[in-house]
Order: C-alpha cells, then sequence, then structure tokens
C-alpha cells in the first residue's frame, strides 16, 4: 500500500480491525470458547448472554423464543472488543443445531475464521461444510483443537485429517504436552517457550530449547521425553507456519487447548492478532475498493426482523469496506439509486455497551429500515459500485407451501416476498403454475418460517413435500434456456429475482441434466447482484 495512504485515519484505524467468525461442528465449543475470548477483551457483561444462549439453545423451543425475542440475537451477532491495541468483531454465526442460509452469508462478512475442533473428534460434517464456504474466498483459518484435557485423539493422526479432509495444509504452533488427565500445556513451536495449563496469560516460560534441562523440571521427564520426540517429528515432518499461504487460505496454524479451561485461549487470541489479516481490498463492480479510502462504502450481507413483530421494521446489517459511518449520514443503496439515511445505526461494542459514534473498515453496524435494505445490497456515498460476494446457495430442502385458508392467498404472497427478502427462506415460483415452493438449507429454518407466517402475518400454512431434493440456478444462452424451460417445465422455476432453476429428484437427475444439455450451466451458488 502507498505510504501516503496508510498514514490517513481511515487506513489506521482498519488496520487495527480483525474481523472473524468462529466455525465449529455442534458442541466443539464454541460458545465456551466465545465467551473466553469476550472475557479476554474485557466484554463481560455480554459473556454471561453468550452462556444464556448456549444454554438456551438445548431445546428447539426456547430457541425459537430468543430468535422471537429478537433483542438478544441483535445484540449477539456481532460481539466486539478490544486487546493490545487492536479491535475484534467476533460475528456469530447462527444455526447452530441445523444450518441456515445466514451462517454462510457472515461468512461473507469476514476476514478470518476460527475453526474449532473437538480434540477427540476432529474434522466433522458441520465442520466441513462451513470450511467449503470459507474456501469460496480463501478466508484465511485459524485451527483450535480444543477439550485437550479431556481423552483426545493423536495430535499427528488431526493435523493429518485436517490435511486429508480439506486439503489444506496444516502447520501447528502450539503443541500438546501430555494427554487428558496428565495434560500439562502447550509448548510454543515459534517461540520456544512453554505455556502451562492453569496459568495466567502471562506465565509462558521462555526456555532456551527443547534441550533445556528445565524441561524436566517442569513438566516431569516422561512428558519432557515425549514432548522431545514429538516435536522433533513435528519439525521435521510437518508443514512451517507460512504466514503468506496462511493469507491466502492454503495453510492453517493449529493451536492446542481447553476453552473450558480457558487454556490456550489467550495463546489463539495472539495468533489471530498477530497473523489474521485486517480488512483487505474487495472485489466490486466496477472496481476493487481499498479499505483505508476516504468515502464509505459497505454491504448488507443479512438483514433481521426488529425486536417488535408488530413493526415492519428490520435491521440491515452492513459490514464496512471503507472510509467512516457516522451517525445521520445518508447513504446511496445502489441498487435503486435510493438515499438511505443512517439516524440511528446500532453500534455494537459489547465493552461497556455504549453507542458508538462512528464505524470503520471492517466493523458492522445496524441500520434500522422499513424493509428498504436487502441482503447483498452496496451503500456508497454515491458512487456506481457493487460489491460481489453475497451468495445464495442451492437448499437442500424444498417444500410446496399450501395454505390452510385460500382466501389468503394474496397475504401469503406478501408475507413470501418479504421473508424471501429478508433472507429467512429462498422462493421459487414453478413454471408450471403450481403451488410456491420454499428451499431451506435446515429444517430449522421451515419452523421459523411457518411460525412467522402465522405470528406476524396472521398466515397459518402447512409445508407439503415436492418430489425434488436439490435444485441448480441454471445459466447459459437465451435460446438454449428457453428451450430447457420448455421441455422441463414441471421441474424448473424462476427463483424471488426471475432467475432460472432447475428441480431434481436426485444427483443421478443432475447429472444426466448437466450431460444432456452441455451448453446450459447449473450452479450451487448464486452471487446477488
Ligand atoms: P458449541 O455447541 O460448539 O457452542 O459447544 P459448547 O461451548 O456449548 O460446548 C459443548 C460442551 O462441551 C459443553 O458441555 C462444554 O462445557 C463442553 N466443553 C467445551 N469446551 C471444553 C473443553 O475445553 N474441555 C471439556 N472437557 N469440555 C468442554
Amino acid at each position: 500500500m502507498d505510504a501516503h495512504v496508510a498514514q490517513t485515519p481511515v487506513a489506521a484505524e482498519a488496520a487495527r480491525r480483525r474481523t472473524f467468525a468462529i466455525i465449529a461442528h455442534p458442541d466443539a465449543g464454541k460458545t465456551t470458547l466465545t465467551e473466553k475470548l469476550l472475557l479476554k477483551g474485557g466484554a463481560i457483561q455480554l459473556a454471561g448472554a453468550v452462556r444464556a444462549k448456549g444454554n438456551a439453545r438445548r431445546t428447539r423451543s426456547d430457541w425459537m423464543k430468543i430468535e422471537q425475542d429478537r433483542g438478544i440475537s441483535v445484540a449477539t451477532s456481532v460481539m466486539t472488543f478490544e486487546r493490545g491495541g487492536l479491535v475484534f468483531n467476533l460475528l456469530d454465526t447462527p444455526g447452530h443445531e441445523d444450518f441456515s442460509e445466514d451462517t454462510y452469508r457472515t461468512l461473507t462478512a469476514v476476514d478470518a475464521a476460527v475453526m474449532v475442533l473437538d480434540a477427540a473428534k476432529g474434522i466433522e460434517s458441520q465442520t466441513r461444510k462451513l470450511f467449503e464456504v470459507c474456501r469460496l474466498r480463501d478466508i484465511p483459518i485459524i485451527t483450535f483443537v480444543n477439550k485437550m484435557d479431556r481423552e483426545a485423539r493423536d495430535p499427528f493422526e488431526l493435523i493429518d485429517e485436517i490435511e486429508k479432509t480439506l486439503a489444506l495444509d496444516a502447520a501447528p504452533v502450539a503443541w500438546p504436552v501430555g494427554r487428558a488427565a496428565q495434560f500439562a500445556g502447550t509448548w510454543d513451536l515459534l517461540e520456544r517457550r512453554f505455556l502451562p495449563v492453569d496459568a495466567d496469560d502471562g506465565a509462558a516460560i521462555r526456555l532456551a530449547g527443547l534441550d533445556d534441562p528445565r524441561l524436566e523440571a517442569l513438566v516431569g521427564a516422561e512428558r519432557a521425553a515425549a514432548l522431545r520426540e514429538e516435536a522433533e517429528l513435528a519439525e521435521a515432518g510437518l508443514n512451517a507456519f507460512d504466514l503468506e499461504a496462511f493469507r491466502e487460505g492454503h495453510l492453517t496454524p493449529v493451536f492446542f487447548g481447553s476453552a473450558l479451561r480457558d487454556f490456550g485461549v489467550g495463546h489463539l487470541l495472539d495468533g489471530l492478532a498477530r497473523y489474521a489479516p485486517p480488512p483487505g481490498p474487495r472485489a466490486g463492480d466496477p472496481r476493487e475498493v481499498q479499505p483505508g479510502e476516504d468515502k464509505l462504502t459497505g454491504f448488507v450481507f443479512k438483514v433481521q426482523a426488529n425486536m417488535d413483530p408488530n413493526h415492519r421494521d428490520r435491521v440491515a446489517f452492513l459490514r464496512l469496506c471503507s472510509g467512516k459511518l457516522t451517525k445521520g449520514m445518508r447513504l446511496k443503496q445502489v441498487r435503486t439509486g435510493k438515499q438511505v439515511p443512517v439516524n440511528a445505526p446500532l453500534f455494537f461494542f459489547a465493552k461497556d455497551r455504549q453507542v458508538a459514534e462512528e464505524a470503520w473498515p471492517g466493523d458492522v453496524v445496524g441500520v434500522a429500515n422499513h424493509g428498504t435494505l436487502r441482503i447483498g445490497d452496496t451503500l456508497t456515498e454515491g458512487e456506481e459500485l457493487n460489491f460481489r460476494g453475497v451468495p445464495s446457495f442451492a437448499p437442500e430442502i424444498l417444500r410446496h407451501v399450501q395454505l390452510e385458508d385460500p382466501m389468503l392467498a394474496k397475504k401469503l404472497k406478501t408475507a413470501l416476498d418479504q421473508l424471501a427478502e429478508e433472507g429467512v427462506v429462498q422462493l421459487f415460483r414453478p413454471l408450471d403454475g403450481s403451488l410456491p415452493v420454499v428451499g431451506v438449507v435446515g429444517q430449522l429454518q421451515l419452523d421459523v418460517l411457518q411460525s412467522r407466517l402465522k405470528v406476524e402475518y396472521g398466515v397459518p400454512a402447512r409445508f407439503q413435500d415436492t418430489m425434488w431434493s436439490m435444485m441448480r440456478w441454471v445459466t447459459g444462452g437465451k435460446p438454449e434456456l428457453e428451450r430447457f424451460a420448455e421441455a422441463n417445465r414441471r421441474d424448473a422455476g424462476e427463483d424471488h429475482d426471475g432467475e432460472l432453476v432447475a428441480f431434481f429428484g436426485s444427483d443421478w437427475r443432475r447429472k444426466r441434466a448437466e450431460e444432456e444439455w452441455p451448453a446450459l450451466r447449473f450452479h450451487a451458488v448464486r452471487e446477488q447482484h
């Protein structure tokens, strides 16, 4: 970056932001780790809220109550804390037990992710799914192997599993000393220091190296011998940490610890501070935006109904990519050309819940509006510019929506349109005029949809199975698309924006369609705008 640009206040504020998410399979320890990270940043008040959420989501009905009482989920969507002069924005990825599109989209608004693994289980199904989303944008990933205080798998085996199942190089930066009940701490492979478990953050013990005789005194002869052998093997046989490869999304540094015992969390946070990138340039049409630019740009990655379900108020989550946001600004919604007033932006500063007066690149603010702002919208100070990359993912569950009272058809249409814009579901209209189809990636999303249709719109509805188990967006030349639509009227439709989609009953049928229509392309992901 040009030295002159680096000195502007915007560039300086951007450079001290670390905006990240935690990805994990349920039960790996995401909530516990979040709480410990917030405690380290002094956001103690919020830590209680996180715990409350952690307990509450154990049952589905409680989860919905929490979700309906949107105050909590709005507040915990973005958690901000400061440490060592840096501002950390932790974006919550909801849909814990079940997947929702919000989870995916949130990952388009972060610059790095922490992948939490259960040391006894390694890579699990949802870890892999979330990882694939990170890979779409080459998001740098830091791995935290959690629950080292319990029976764990061999660290070499875990590292091998990360590399093989994710096709991602893994470089240990900490190495566990002792296992399970004998777990004594970790050896910092880069800094050559021993981090004893249950000691304060600052209590690292620097040694001359692994040959330092003090090691025996610290961890006992047996564990010292095992560590020497393993660390030597790791250094000789495993990848070494490489900042550039990490930042490009090709290598993950691996930390070991225990969130529950608050061990290794400080080390992880140091790693985030040191290695995770500040906001970088962002691809847009017609140009790339640098975070240090003076003029504000940002995009909406999530929309949530506001606290009061009787009002159609919504909060749009805006990730800033450049410039400075202040209260009372008017921003241009590029899609419509409209001016959007930002009178009372919600700033999420967890530390003392004070309303901040300004936000910078990497920050996320909530903008209240009446449904004007949509997911994928770019906001600027006037420039015609669109950010790319807030994707829609092909839903895995497709259902017809059936009304209990046919008189409410018009109301249902309005409700579905609004909920689709909010990103609660994807909405498709079959070409043959049959009942509208909703698509979701997780069952829980259907439950939320049903509840909101009834409570907020007064439209009780049921879901009916379809013959389909997958869909794809179809692109290609216009005549060929028309031929495809004509030949597949019963298995095709339009999405909310009028794009052609194809439904399939099985993966085999999808493959056949791809063979039969070589001039067309079938996409599992669609970028908005
Ligand atoms: P989440 O579903 O990923 O948010 O996981 P939670 O943070 O709720 O943790 C799931 C369970 O694992 C809870 O019972 C935690 O107390 C427990 N747990 C989390 N971290 C650790 C750890 O480091 N060691 C042990 N032994 N248990 C842990």
